[in-house]
């Protein structure tokens, strides 16, 4: 490829809107520009990195026997009132309606619409297990778009739905992509880690995300590293200090607290540790109310709430809302819920032992309360605490260590809530219709892109790994005048009819120009071939991801190839 013949529209300011690396330098770089709020354009250079990652992404598919498929990214609202998502999608979910006032999605996702097409292509177990994918464009309508193409309200997605007629069927190909998934990212030069996450409200018994541990992640990654139990925090059970107990004032009696609203005011005030408080929380969702009482120090973990409940929403009660239904905002005890609520004591409050709680009135507490006797009504016990770093690893013990992390992919055992609504069975060995077990699993194709080069970036730009570069070889040249134009054109043909994938900057532009863009852009591995041949037969290969530049006397194209080749394999090597 020449590059005048090309596009490289590469910019040296930093564009305003752009906050993390990838952003900056995917503009910068000429392989996107902005159409509006989370939507790009992919420039030439950009694409082929898009492709090259689809690509492996379908060999490793294909390698499973992971079958392809591309379905229309408009879905009827029919799928979705099937399954009984077309309200529960929510904002999320871009809608139409066509000239006949029919309703589609653009689709967020796919689960309905891989379940409505293979539904009659099933027939019996022997057309079992199946696992079909599509790498294809998808919408959601992000409430931040943020992070350049990381979340983005139209991204490509490649996401693969497999059926089963039991679980450890489901387990085996569940296994297969988790194994697929790290040959996927590793191929593309990613680190990622697979941790456990929650499974949502949706059911489903076991779902992993596979991260990318990046400063600007937004989900938090609990590690532990002597056992390697790692998850996302969303998930993580909290598992108490086997060393706690609470250690307030044992006597019962209530205590004057004028405005002290706050765990922290309040253990200031006397003398505690939060974590000899408890706190309320009260939540609901379109149905029921409840209070949740955690010790003083903890947090909510609203993910765990949701799944133990099976709630799909929950939002915060108003202050306004409590009050009319009897309590104080601030000052609320186990002993003060009413029926209007439903009570939840978190796990990690020792029923036993004496805590400071609310008095049930304005600016006063009540020490030396101990759940276990004073709580009259009826409660549920549940473990609903946000984990935090240095908290015991769940498996083993040790202090878990907190990252933060970038998914970008998530494989997922969805159980037969989507078999169920489509009516997805087949004929067992035994003759018998069975309904399906259903997995999934999807990868980011942008957003890995955009995780590649938040890892693999520097002052001077992109550094790719060699198998998603945009090309592998960039050979600068500087000619003047037609004899030397004719020997680096001899460079070029040379290069390109040995096989190797080379961008030829040939522009009639000044050397450090060339070299900047070249260091830009991130092409691994770039040939000069400049003044320096011309006056005494000197070339070079530069290195871009170890910034090594070696130069030697050009002996013929034989010698070059070896060279190139052997950097090449090297380069090849480090991703394995
Ligand atoms: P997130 O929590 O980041 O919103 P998600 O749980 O909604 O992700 P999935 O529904 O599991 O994501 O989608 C599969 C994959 O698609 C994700 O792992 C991620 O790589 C990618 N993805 C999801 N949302 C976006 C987005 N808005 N922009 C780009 N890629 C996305
Ligand atoms: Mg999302």
């Amino acid at each position: 490829m020449r590059a005048s013949k090309y596009l490289v529209p590469t910019e040296k300011e930093n564009p305003a809107d752009a906050v993390v690396a990838s952003h900056r330098l995917m503009i910068r770089a000429g392989l996107i520009r902005k159409s509006g709020s989370g939507f790009y354009f992919y420039l030439p250079l950009g694409l082929r990195v898009l492709k090259k990652i689809e690509n492996i992404v379908r060999e490793e598919m294909d390698s499973t026997g992971a079958l392809e498929f591309q379905l229309p990214i408009l879905t009827p609202s029919e799928f979705w009132e099937t399954s009984g998502r077309w309200n529960v999608m929510g904002a999320e979910m871009f809608r139409v309606k066509d000239r006949h006032d029919q309703w589609y999605a653009l689709g967020p996702t796919h689960e309905e619409s891989f379940s409505y097409l293979v539904k009659p292509l099933l027939k019996s177990y022997k057309d079992l297990p199946i696992n079909v994918y599509q790498i294809h464009t998808k919408f959601r309508d992000e409430i931040r778009p943020r992070f350049g193409v990381i979340r983005s309200r139209e991204f490509i997605m490649k996401d693969a739905y497999s059926f089963h007629l039991d679980e450890a069927s489901l387990d085996a190909t569940y296994q297969e992509m988790r194994s697929a998934y790290r040959k996927i990212f590793q191929r593309c030069g990613l680190k990622t880690i697979p941790v456990q996450a929650d499974s949502g409200s949706m059911g489903g018994s076991a779902s992993e995300e596979f991260m990318v541990v990046s400063s600007i992640g937004e989900e938090t990654l609990l590690l532990c590293g002597n056992c390697g139990y790692n998850s996302n925090s969303e998930k993580t059970p909290f598992v108490l200090d086997p060393s706690y107990s609470a250690q307030g004032p044992k006597e019962k009696k209530e205590v004057p607290t004028p405005n002290k609203k706050s765990i922290q005011e309040v253990s200031e005030l006397l003398g505690v540790r939060p974590q000899d408080t408890i706190k309320a929380v009260a939540v609901k969702n379109e149905k029921e109310s409840l209070i949740v009482f955690l010790r003083g120090d903890l947090e909510l973990n609203e993910h765990k709430l949701k799944s133990y409940l099976k709630w799909t929403d929950l939002e915060m009660i108003p202050e306004p809302e409590l009050k009319s239904k009897g309590l104080v905002p601030g000052f609320i005890g186990p002993s003060d819920v009413n029926s209007s609520f439903k009570l939840l004591l978190d796990s990690s409050i020792k029923k036993e032992e004496a805590y400071v709680v609310g008095a049930g009135k304005e600016d006063a507490h009540i020490q030396g309360y101990v759940p276990g006797s004073e709580i009259k009504m009826e409660y549920m016990v549940a473990d609903v605490a946000l984990a935090r770093e240095g908290d015991p690893c769940p498996t083993c013990g040790t202090s878990l260590k907190a990252e933060k992390g970038i998914e970008v992919g998530h494989i997922f055992k969805l159980g037969d809530k989507y078999t169920k609504a489509f009516q997805i069975q087949v004929l067992d060995q035994q003759g018998k219709a069975k309904i399906l077990t259903m997995g999934c699993y999807g990868i980011g194709v942008n957003r890995t892109m955009a995780t590649v080069i938040e890892q693999c970036n520097d002052d001077k730009g992109i550094y790719w790994p060699i198998s998603i570069a945009p090309f592998e070889i960039s050979l600068v040249t500087l000619a003047k005048g037609a004899e030397q134009e004719a020997k680096v054109l001899e460079f070029y043909e040379n290069l390109k009819n040995e096989g190797f994938e080379v961008f030829w900057d040939e522009r009639d532009l000044g050397p450090g120009f060339k070299f900047k863009d070249s260091e830009l852009v991130g092409f691994p591995i770039r040939i000069t071939v400049g003044k320096k041949f011309f006056e005494s037969g000197e070339i070079s290969i530069y290195d871009r991801k170890h910034d090594k530049d070696e130069s030697f006397t050009f002996s013929g194209f034989d010698d070059l190839h070896t060279r190139v080749e052997n950097l090449r394999q090297e380069l090849y090597q480090e991703l394995l």
